[in-house]
């Protein structure tokens, strides 16, 4: 068993290092936001007073931040300083390409091994254990990861070198994005021809238009009932997420002169609608910016 440090105690991060507690790990954990270290502690969690202090001693440091600049700050800032030589650095947030290669390439220049390893499965798999890491590193880093992230998740699918892992997470979210999208097309235009919701679920789900975005999170009420259609589109994953993970797909599209129309039309629908109060809602409510047009 290993002594974690776990930076980041928020929706993802304190189920995460709950779960790292229940595998028989000793975990030392930190955050800004006291009422997230409370319940942190409450699960069992060893409180830090500094990302520093939790660092201290520890085998592994797992980072669970809000975006890239939260992410440098922190390694850069005290956290790779105060852990000891050869820990091995997990950041499991969603950030940019650039702050993650920046990351990697500051812990590794004193000595850590490093590995990028966010997520999809969201609060619901971050509770259950149930996480896909798509993870980035060398070989090397990324086996050492996989015994602490089998507590967490049930895949960890190695993607490449350093930043590989947030590379196919925004790629991912943009398909995802694009997809919802569609999806809500597809039914606003079925509304308007007088195509019933189900009837519609029920082809498009047994035929080429099948996909995962519509089984599991069918943007109307009725065909999947634990779609968050059905409960006046709580979250879920947040269309406040989905738009910060299109940005990230636009930016990194932008870095590297790849032409990714669709992602990028997709992120400006949801920045609309997230403008216009949709922000906390469900990224699947996307159906009704497309209902307005
Ligand atoms: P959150 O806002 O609930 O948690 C982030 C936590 O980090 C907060 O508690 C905040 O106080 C803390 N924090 C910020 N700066 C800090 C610092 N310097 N030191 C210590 N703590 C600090 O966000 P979340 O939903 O848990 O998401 C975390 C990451 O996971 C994000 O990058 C997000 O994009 C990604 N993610 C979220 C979901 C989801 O469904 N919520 C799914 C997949 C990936």
């Amino acid at each position: 068993m290993a002594a974690i440090a776990f930076i980041g105690l928020g929706n993802m991060g304190g189920p995460m290092a709950a779960n790292l507690v229940g595998a028989g790990h000793a975990v030392a954990g930190f955050d800004l936001d006291p009422a997230a270290l409370d319940a942190a502690r409450a699960a069992g969690v060893t409180a830090a007073a500094s990302a520093a202090e939790a660092a201290a001693g520890a085998d592994v440091v797992v980072t669970m931040l809000p975006a890239g600049q939260h992410l440098v700050a922190a390694y850069e800032g005290g956290l790779v300083a105060a852990a000891p030589e050869g820990a091995l650095f997990i950041d499991s947030s969603t950030v940019d390409v650039a702050s993650s290669r920046r990351a990697h390439a500051f812990a590794a220049a004193r000595g850590m091994s490093t590995v990028d390893a966010p997520v999809s499965g969201g609060v619901a798999g971050a509770v259950a254990g149930t996480l896909t890491f798509m993870a980035g590193g060398a070989p090397e880093a990324v086996e050492r990861a996989r015994p602490i992230l089998a507590a967490l998740g049930r895949r960890v699918v190695a993607c490449g070198g350093p930043g590989a892992g947030q590379a196919a997470k925004l790629c991912n979210n943009m398909v995802l994005g694009i997809a919802m999208v569609g999806i809500s097309e597809a039914f606003v235009l079925a509304e308007k021809l007088g195509l019933d919701h189900q009837a519609l679920f029920d082809v498009v789900s047994t035929s080429s238009g099948q996909c995962w975005a519509l089984t599991n999170h069918c943007p109307v009420p009725g065909p999947v009932p634990a779609s968050a259609a059905n409960r006046a589109y709580a979250p879920g994953f947040a269309a406040a997420l989905m738009l910060k993970d299109l940005t990230l797909a636009r930016d990194a599209a932008d870095s590297v002169g790849a032409d990714t129309a669709l992602g990028r039309h997709a992120r400006d629908i949801f920045a609309a609608f997230a403008e216009g109060g949709g922000a906390a809602l469900d990224y699947s409510a996307v159906i009704e910016a497309v209902r307005r047009g």
